[in-house]
């Protein structure tokens, strides 16, 4: 079993099944991608109720919004009014491209989101695995801190991303549950500034395994 294979069934045990995206439709993943930016997810979802309660998460209804009643609506997930530029240019692209599926079901997906201005890597891997079903892992900055404290491995998003699609097998179910898996790792032991190492499912693996934080 590889190292990052070890990882995954640690945290699945320890954690179980994080069943991610939580979503009802594909484009209000597409949407949350974009709004969990630089936010935590209980902002999220406040914004998406405003939306719903809107009626207001398709991507037609999101391109004919008028753009302040779009920010009012997302207000709580800061960076407001990039978020509106970045969700009405992401439902004109989806429209353009033939609604929902038929944007998500083109060939070079990962390209496309990321010709849409404001969406880099992380949000594009993020739509492109969970509403696209694309192999594609994820990284956030969760992952590149557990990478680099548990296994001593810093790189590059494309390389810590290269780390995990070369040692995970390429399965969509694994892809989706590993991420959401490090991302619970990150809030709830793995954080920042304190690491909680007693008790961390990733201890028994990890370089800098510690019974006390005083080495960070
Ligand atoms: S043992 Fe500590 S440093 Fe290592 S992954 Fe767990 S919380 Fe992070």
């Amino acid at each position: 079993m590889t190292p990052t294979m070890d990882l995954y069934q640690r945290l699945l045990e320890h954690f179980g099944p994080q069943k991610w995206w939580p979503a009802e439709t594909r484009f209000e993943m597409m949407v949350g991608a974009i709004l969990t930016q630089n936010v935590n997810w209980n902002n999220v979802e406040t914004a998406i109720d405003n939306l719903k309660k809107e009626g207001c998460l398709t991507p037609m209804s999101i391109w004919e919004i008028e753009k302040a009643h779009l920010e009012e609506l997302i207000r709580p997930t800061g960076f407001y009014r990039q978020k509106a530029a970045r969700l009405k240019r992401l439902s004109r692209c989806v429209l353009e491209n033939g609604g929902v599926d038929h944007f998500l079901r083109q060939e070079n997906l990962r390209d496309a989101l990321l010709e849409i201005k404001g969406i880099g890597p992380e949000t594009a891997d993020s739509i492109a695995l969970y509403a696209g079903d694309r192999p594609i892992f994820v990284v956030d900055a969760y992952t590149m801190r557990i990478v680099k404290r548990a296994f001593g491995f810093e790189g590059s998003y494309d390389d810590v991303q290269d780390y995990f699609q070369n040692t995970v097998p390429t399965d969509i179910e694994i892809y989706k549950e590993f991420h959401a898996l490090l991302v619970r790792l990150g809030k709830e032991n793995c954080s920042k500034r304190s690491p909680v190492c007693d008790g961390c499912p990733v201890n028994p693996l990890c370089l800098l395994r510690k019974p006390s934080a005083s080495i960070f």
